[in-house]
């Protein structure tokens, strides 16, 4: 309690240098343990975000921080998959399911920008729809944890299990930052976790419909995201 309360009175300053060296010293700690740092550490002011692809991230963060909030960004250009495996997380885990949404639904959009925003101009729909919800949403938070692995492509290769979010002057947690796609599948199998139909379907990395694509054999993990736009990242880990 001493701790989240430590935590929930630091400068940013103070925040930033807390989570480098949490970084350093939980380098090669669990995944368990660097979300029970984080748990005891922000309390209440930590969340996980998760995009549906699997629920890895939020059943590890469940058994050390059960009914720990779990956020996920509804941009209106999902799969049913992933709005399904969205509602079955929330059904069977012990979390607190929080669905962010954009300020415009999809229409709304079309009427202000035109349609396919996504074809035209893919960094102002992502920050439309993406960057600017997921922002407001964790405004209440001091810390959050996603599930970016350093071997989905040579852009995370670098990511810290603890680090600091300049953009959004929080402490970001990726705990499986060190897992493999192999200890993801087994932590999948041992514990019989929810994952997106998708990823049985071709797909490797799953994101808004209109962006995503089956993978070719050979093709690193999200190379079927944005193909042929030059994009790789969505402006939420960048
Ligand atoms: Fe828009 Fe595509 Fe970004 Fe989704 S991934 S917010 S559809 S540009």
């Amino acid at each position: 309690m001493t701790d989240t309360l430590h935590a929930a009175e630091l400068t940013d300053e103070a925040l930033r240098e807390q989570a480098e060296r949490a970084g350093r010293e939980l380098e090669d700690a669990s995944a368990s343990d660097i979300l029970r740092w984080a748990a005891d550490t922000f309390g209440k002011r930590f969340c996980v975000t998760s995009s549906m692809e699997d629920a890895v991230v939020a059943h590890l963060a469940s058994r050390v921080f059960p009914g720990v909030d779990v956020v996920f960004l509804d941009t209106g250009y999902h799969f049913e998959e992933t709005i399904g495996t969205r509602d079955a997380v929330g059904a069977v885990m012990d979390v607190n399911l929080i669905t962010l949404t954009p300020r415009q639904s999809v229409a709304e959009q079309d009427a202000a920008y035109g349609p396919k925003l996504h074809d035209r101009d893919p960094d102002l729909c992502c920050a439309l729809r993406k960057v600017k919800p997921l922002e407001e949403g964790l405004t209440a938070y001091a810390a959050w944890a996603t599930g970016l692995r350093r071997d989905e492509s040579p852009t995370r290769a670098n990511t810290p299990v603890v680090g600091w979010d300049e953009k959004r002057r929080k402490v970001k947690v990726s705990p499986i930052a060190r897992w493999t796609q192999d200890d993801v599948d087994a932590y999948v199998a041992e514990h019989g976790v929810l994952t997106n139909p998708l990823l049985t379907d071709g797909y490797a990395s799953v994101g808004c419909a209109p962006c995503t694509r089956r993978v070719l054999e050979g093709e690193d993990a999200r190379a079927g995201r944005w193909a042929g736009l030059g994009k790789t990242e969505c402006g939420l880990h960048g």
